[in-house]
């Protein structure tokens, strides 16, 4: 965030002793944080980068005790900050300094209500952690999945509220792709029931994609039906050195025939982020000693289980990977031969963020381009940032089958944070720019929050911004949900 930005016009009506003492009456001693130490967690981000405050956190139990809180702030004009597993990188479940409300956490709301396996869909509460979900799935023999590096800590109503992305988008979508129905309590506390578990339903507006993104400004998630699918029997998990990003691209696209349509997950990583995984993430093996600067973490999956004498997926992925071979694509492959060395290879992927936060201060762009511009938009980008600085130190990685690359840096060795600050402005110019130009997206799957709400309104057409603004408006009147993140009003 440069030191040049100001933050927006919020609400700052204070919490009263007699507010205070409603929002107990609601949800009881156990729903509330009110001491320096207890509240701490919930108005730092993930990142360790934005800090705000908030009178007190309130933890309701139940829709209702949403519902009762919300009208109680709506009536007496005090905002509200919806959080659920604050695991969100751009700052949007984190209050601003100004903030004078709510924190409401909805991680006591984590139950899982229902598992149809005949529907193949599941009714949650927004407080389940994503991994517990996965794991329900898993033990009725289903499979949910989404699948992120902080599945182990962020919450459904989260990640819904991000629309997450996440390592199976190619085959299964985002977060909003997973969802047949939603309850959402609405900034002025009505509960609105859409609670369906309906394929079919074209009854109008489809609401519930009206808050699945909307990052809490529009109403707090409090329960959802997602989908199921059959889980997966049969996996295949392999590293590859590859030539360059146009190899990885091709892979891939030559892979969707070659697994007969059974791509899981294809993310691309350099040396130097998995070298960085391999200094500050303990138990981490480099599954490819190669002297080679780019990696393809491809993955096939099929709910078929395999039986003897009968092609699986790791022969196939064999065959394919010779192939590949000799087209010069891939450099040298390793194919993990049991469930620990396939773990192995995805903690390195999911290692990135955390031994970055490690390593030291850096600049990230989560950002779109269509498939195959994929890489020149690391080329001309790569370029574009060292144009402005020099010795900055690249590791571009991401969900490549989706077109988003995170095109992360970190700062030159020794440079501090306030430093790199400096030269952040121009390089997020030349960044954004360059994804204008290709057509692209400057929030592939993060979300805006705090941290990219000049960069929305600068990118955005005025007919674009103009319309959220009026959605905005027509829910929030009052501007008490979450104010202040993605739109200035
Ligand atoms: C290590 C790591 C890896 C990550 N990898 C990915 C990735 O691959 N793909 C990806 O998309 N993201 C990723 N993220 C970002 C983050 O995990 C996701 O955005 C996640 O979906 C946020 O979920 P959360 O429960 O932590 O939400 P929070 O951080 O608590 O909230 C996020 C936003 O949703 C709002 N919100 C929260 N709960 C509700 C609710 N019940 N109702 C209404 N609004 C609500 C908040 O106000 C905030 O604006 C990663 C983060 C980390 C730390």
């Amino acid at each position: 965030m440069p030191d040049t930005f100001t933050p927006p016009v919020i609400p700052t009506t204070p919490v009263t002793p007699a507010i205070l003492e409603s929002l107990r009456a609601i949800v009881g001693d156990k729903g509330l944080i009110v001491d320096d130490a207890g509240k701490e967690p919930f108005v730092r981000d993930w990142r360790g980068v934005l800090a705000g405050n908030a009178a007190v956190v309130v933890r309701p139990g139940s829709t209702e005790e949403v519902s009762k809180v919300v009208k109680l702030c709506h009536d007496n004009g005090i905002a509200i900050v919806p959080q659920a597993g604050n695991t969100g990188l751009m700052g949007g479940a984190t209050p601003y300094p100004a903030h004078a409300g709510i924190v409401l956490s909805v991680g006591r709301m984590n139950r899982v209500l229902e598992v149809d396996t005949v529907g193949y869909s599941m009714t949650v509460e927004a407080g389940c952690v994503l991994q517990t979900l996965q794991e329900t799935a898993a033990s009725h023999d289903r499979f949910f999945p989404l699948s992120l590096g902080a599945q182990g800590s962020c919450m459904i109503g989260g990640n819904l509220s991000t629309n997450a992305g996440g390592v199976q988008v190619l085959r299964y979508g985002n977060a909003r792709n997973l969802v047949l129905g939603l309850e959402v309590v609405l900034p002025n506390g009505d509960i609105w029931n859409g609670l369906r578990s309906l394929k079919k339903d074209n009854t109008g507006y489809d609401l519930k994609h009206v808050f699945m993104g909307a990052e809490g400004t529009l109403g707090v998630i409090t329960r959802a039906v997602l989908k199921l699918w059959p889980a997966p029997k049969d996996v295949a998990t392999a590293w590859l050195a590859v030539r360059d990003p146009k190899a990885a691209i091709e892979i891939l696209s030559e892979a969707h025939s070659a697994s007969e349509d059974n791509v899981g997950s294809c993310e691309l990583m350099n040396r130097a982020g998995t070298d960085m995984v391999l200094r500050h993430i303990p138990n981490v093996q480099d599954p490819l000693k190669a002297e080679t600067d780019w990696f393809l973490l491809l993955e096939w999956s099929s709910s078929r289980p395999r039986s003897d004498g009968t092609e699986g997926m790791s022969e196939k992925m064999e065959q394919f990977l010779a192939d590949q071979m000799e087209a010069g694509r891939v450099l040298d492959a390793v194919i993990a031969q049991n469930e620990a060395q396939a773990r192995n290879m995805w903690v390195i992927r999911e290692s990135v963020a955390p031994a970055s936060r490690a390593e030291g201060p850096g600049l990230s762009y989560d950002v779109s381009v269509s498939v195959s511009r994929v890489p020149a938009f690391i080329e001309q980008g790569m370029k574009a940032v060292y144009d402005i600085l020099p010795s900055i130190r690249p590791y571009p990685l991401g969900h490549i089958g989706d077109g988003n690359i995170h095109f992360s840096f970190m700062g030159p060795k020794g440079m501090d944070r306030a430093t790199l600050g400096q030269y952040s402005p121009a390089i997020t110019r030349a960044v954004n720019d360059l994804v204008r130009d290709m057509g692209g997206s400057i929030s592939a799957e993060h979300g805006i929050g705090i941290e990219k709400i000049d960069e929305l309104a600068h990118y955005r057409s005025k007919i674009e911004l103009d319309t959220m603004r009026s959605i905005k408006r027509a829910l929030d009147p009052k501007n008490i949900m979450n104010p202040g993140k993605i739109l200035r009003l």
